[in-house]
């Protein structure tokens, strides 16, 4: 929900009650009626994301980075990916989901909404942790927990560098706070980032390193060393401190935790590469592999539900066991079937896919 349509709606509603003399209980009836509508319509209005403010001016980050990059990278990059985000989720259900309950089931969404709700996320966490000015250090809480996962802070900046050194092409090095509540560095690909439920090494992230070249590419060239190290000295260790606490307390890491149902991804994945191409009128990948679908929607039926309430789980089961049983007659339809047309797979395939939806949503919604 949008808080400023909320209270602009409010005040439309409080300016109407105070024009308005209630002689007679039905009038006043009308009003409060007319008042929730719009309270309802309004409030249903979706959320846009915003690019966030850097806490400083471009010019104050040099030497380390020059303010050109510094401009670009914030009013261009992460503006484009606030704008792409906003415009995939308008008018979806996806309008109504927090940039965290995006990231955190990215499985469930197109590579659009994967590359910029990560793009937007990561660039602020970036922006956060960024202070040219300040020569903070990690609080007493928060190096004691370097110490005792990488020994001493060096080992830390080491092994930061080569995450940020090792990741081929574009991408992120991370010091992240995993599900053990352990501090963690790793890395991740173009957007994504450790809180993707599609990522392998999970966690919240405290610190995070952008290794794009856009990032770099103005004043360091192809040099990317000297980049990483200019950002290990203009950490701000006060911001990645706090984020440590928060993290450890932060109840994403408990979904991060529970988020384990290894069976329902590996259907959703040849789901996803078979339904998707069918939408572009490519049956190839369903006819190669509609035995697999199968196969794994069987073993998706045979596995281990995540912990629902009753009335879920019955719903659940049964929805298991409609998608067993579609894509077995899918199977059978393409192997068997005599006069195989691709409007009757794509029918076949939207119910299996329809079905697929209502267990993650079960599950995820
Ligand atoms: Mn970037």
């Amino acid at each position: 929900m949008n808080i400023y349509a909320l209270k602009l709606n409010i005040l439309v509603f409080s300016v109407i009650v105070l024009n308005c003399t209630f002689t007679k209980i039905s009038e006043m009836r009308i009003l409060i009626t007319l008042g929730t509508i719009f309270l309802i319509g309004f409030s249903s209005f979706s959320q846009s994301f915003k690019l966030p403010e850097l806490p400083f001016a471009y010019t104050e980050y040099e030497p380390f980075i020059d303010a050109k990059t510094m401009e670009i990278h914030h009013s261009k990059h992460h503006q484009g990916y606030v704008n792409n985000l906003n415009k995939a989720v308008v008018g979806t259900k996806m309008e109504n989901r927090t940039l965290h309950q995006l990231l955190l089931n990215v499985s469930y969404y197109s590579d659009v909404v994967r590359n910029n709700s990560g793009g937007h996320y990561n660039h602020s966490l970036f922006w956060e942790i960024l202070s040219p000015k300040s020569s903070s250090q990690p609080n007493e809480e928060l190096f004691k927990a370097i110490e005792e996962s990488f020994g001493k802070m060096d080992s830390l900046k080491t092994k930061l560098h080569q995450a940020a050194m090792s990741r081929f092409g574009s991408g992120w090095a991370w010091l992240i706070v995993n599900a053990d509540g352990k501090l963690q560095v790793t890395s991740t690909g173009n957007q994504d980032n450790p809180l993707m439920d599609i990522v392998s090494e999970r966690g919240v992230p405290i610190l995070g390193i952008d290794v794009w070249e856009h990032a770099y590419y103005l004043k360091h060239q192809n040099k990317r060393n000297d980049y990483v190290y200019a950002i290990l000295n203009i950490l701000n260790w006060d911001v990645i401190s706090q984020k440590y606490k928060d993290a450890l307390v932060d109840p994403n890491l408990g979904i991060i935790r529970s988020d384990n149902w290894p069976e329902l991804k590996e259907f959703h994945k040849v789901m996803s590469a078979t339904f998707h191409a069918a939408e572009k009128a490519d049956y190839k990948p369903i006819q190669e592999r509609n035995n697999e679908l199968m196969v794994k929607a069987y073993i998706l039926k045979n596995s281990e539900i995540p912990v629902l309430s009753s009335t879920e789980t019955i719903a659940m089961n049964k929805s298991l066991s409609k998608l067993e049983k579609q894509t077995t007659e899918l199977h059978t339809y393409l192997t068997l079937g005599k006069k195989v047309t691709n409007e009757m797979i794509f029918k076949k395939l939207t119910t299996i896919h329809d079905t697929f939806h209502e267990i993650a949503g079960l599950c995820k919604e």
